[in-house]
C-alpha cells in the first residue's frame, strides 16, 4: 500500500466530514418532509426541492423568540416539529411566497 502524506489525510478527513454533515442534513430533511406529508399543503406540489417547512400561525416571532432553530440545523427543526407537530405544514416555494404576501396584505387592512 502506498504511503499517504498528512496533507492527503487532512483533505480526506475534510471531505468525509462534509459528506457526513450533508447526509445528516439530508436525512433530517427527508424525515421532516415525510412526516409532514411530502407535498405542498395548498396545491399538492410534491417536488421536495421546492418544498419548505412553514410555521402555520406565522412562526416568524416564535422563530425569533426561540433563537431561530430552523436556521441553525435541520435536526433542530426536526426536534421542534416533534414537539409541536400541528404548528408546521409543508408549502412549496410558490405557496409560501403567496402566503407571505397575503399575510402582509391582511395586516395592511387590519391597521
Ligand atoms: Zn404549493
Amino acid at each position: 500500500m502506498k504511503a499517504i502524506g498528512p496533507g492527503y489525510e487532512r483533505t480526506k478527513k475534510q471531505q468525509y466530514d462534509k459528506i457526513w454533515f450533508q447526509n445528516r442534513r439530508i436525512r433530517a430533511r427527508s424525515k421532516i418532509l415525510f412526516t409532514l406529508g411530502s407535498k405542498c399543503k395548498r396545491c399538492g406540489f410534491s417536488d421536495s426541492r421546492a418544498l419548505q417547512v412553514d410555521h402555520i400561525n406565522g412562526g416568524g416571532s416564535i422563530h425569533r423568540n426561540t433563537g431561530n432553530y430552523e436556521g441553525r440545523s435541520a435536526n433542530g427543526l426536526w426536534n421542534a416539529i416533534k414537539r409541536n407537530f400541528f404548528d408546521f405544514q409543508l408549502l412549496c416555494a410558490n405557496c409560501n411566497w403567496i402566503k407571505r404576501v397575503e399575510l402582509r396584505e391582511y395586516r395592511k387592512y387590519e391597521s
